[in-house]
């Protein structure tokens, strides 16, 4: 018998629904609590091992059909400058033997799919619902939810993203994510596609970059931006991304700027990161995904972490004895890893508030993150 047979998990996201299809998949019953479960976000890119995961977990064909798969002159994409001319030969990317090629996808659409598969694989997920305590019994952890109900686990799963409650119950002493400088505001843009679809780099600290997403029909417009913290409206957002597209000259961008409209759905959020000392547990919960590291998206690396972390975590319970062993197995694959990806992602964020030119430096940062990841996970 494994030596676990159920699992709450906490957050019904990118690395919680996974984690309860993986671990249904490895007969753990699984019951998700999701605070909200409103399909939030614009794009998002799964690269390096991240379809492996997705394979693992029986989504990788969907997510290709509804989104869409790099070519291989994606896989190694090329920054322009201000006027559009290429800034550097891109670094070649880490070859990752046996993967499957890289797919960008549509959030709110991945987090239907996501959910959909751990419904399919028997998971319970219950809406607008979290968690208040977690209090450790001999056999078991007693879950106390916010509507009072309470819950016996083998083990809890906090995969409640950046703010994660679970953290803050499990681990008091852990600080607050901090601010890397940066803001994200993501456009999505309407269609018809625009190409060079490539990154663009103001040479002040702002990015902004072209993905055109052919099955929904729209571009997906990430835009980074070098400023304080501040809470944005929307007609900052308007303001900020028009200010960025004034100062290209690049035609796509030009073309870009033609679209933009006052009312155009724009959504901020501020670059944060935090890398929990391992280990990650305590008692019987363990914290997976953005609850436990998360970074900022210069590797586009987060959610693929999380999707890592889900399929380990399963694989790590289907080959160990005991809860302690499951844990220590998880933490000894996933440390390494993630830490590489949190310190490269946020080495990247510094070069650029420090209007470093894309070039040889960041190249090599994003390079030797990739060789990192190339490893098996
Ligand atoms: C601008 C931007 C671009 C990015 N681009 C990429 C990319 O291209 N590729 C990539 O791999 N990663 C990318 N990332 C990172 C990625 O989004 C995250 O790493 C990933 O979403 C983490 O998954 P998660 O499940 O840990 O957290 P989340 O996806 O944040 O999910 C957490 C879930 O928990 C729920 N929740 C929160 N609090 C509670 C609570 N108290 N009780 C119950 N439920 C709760 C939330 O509603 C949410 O559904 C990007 C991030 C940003 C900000």
């Amino acid at each position: 018998m494994a030596c676990v047979e159920n699992a709450l998990i906490v957050g019904g996201g990118i690395g919680g629904l996974a984690a309860a299809i993986a671990l249904q998949n490895v007969g753990i019953q699984c019951t998700v609590v999701e605070i909200d479960m409103k399909p939030v976000g614009a794009g998002i890119g799964f690269a390096g091992r991240a379809p492996q995961a997705l394979q693992a977990l029986g989504v990788y064909e969907q997510a290709c059909a509804t989104g869409k798969p790099f070519t291989e002159a994606m896989k190694a994409p090329v920054t322009r400058d201000a006027a559009g001319v290429p800034m550097h030969a891109p670094p070649l990317k880490a070859s990752f033997d046996g993967s499957f090629a890289p797919v960008g996808v549509h959030r709110p659409v991945f987090a239907e799919i996501l959910l959909s598969r751990a419904r399919e694989c028997g998971a319970i997920v219950r809406e607008r619902l979290s968690i208040t305590r977690i209090e450790e019994m001999a056999k078991g952890a007693l879950v106390t939810l916010t509507n009072g109900e309470t819950s016996t686990a083998d083990c809890v799963i906090g995969a409640d993203g950046i703010g994660s409650v679970t953290r803050a119950l499990v681990f008091p002493e852990v600080p607050e994510p901090e601010y890397a400088g940066q803001m994200s505001l993501r456009w999505l843009a309407p269609y018809p596609p625009i190409e060079p679809a490539d990154w663009y780099d103001a040479g002040n600290g702002g990015r902004i970059a072209i993905h055109n997403q052919p099955v929904q029909e729209n571009i997906y417009v990430p835009m980074v931006i070098t400023m304080p913290e501040r809470r944005l409206s929307q007609q900052d957002c308007f303001e900020i991304t028009r200010d960025l597209l004034d100062q290209f000259t690049a035609p796509a961008i030009a073309e870009l700027r033609e679209r933009l409209t006052p009312d155009a759905e724009i959504i901020a959020r501020p670059f944060k990161w935090l890398l929990v000392d391992a280990p990650w547990h305590r008692g019987r919960t363990m914290l997976i995904g953005d609850a436990a590291h998360a970074t900022t998206a210069h590797m586009g690396m987060g959610g693929g972490m999380a999707l890592e972390d889900a399929v380990v975590l399963a694989d790590c319970i289907a080959e160990a004895s005991n809860l302690q062993a499951v844990f220590d197995r998880f933490m000894q694959r996933r440390w390494q890893r993630v830490k590489t990806v949190v310190e490269t992602s946020v080495a990247i964020s510094k070069l650029e508030q420090a209007c470093v030119p894309d070039g040889p430096e960041r190249g090599a940062l994003m390079g030797k993150g990739m060789a990192a990841l190339s490893a098996p996970y």
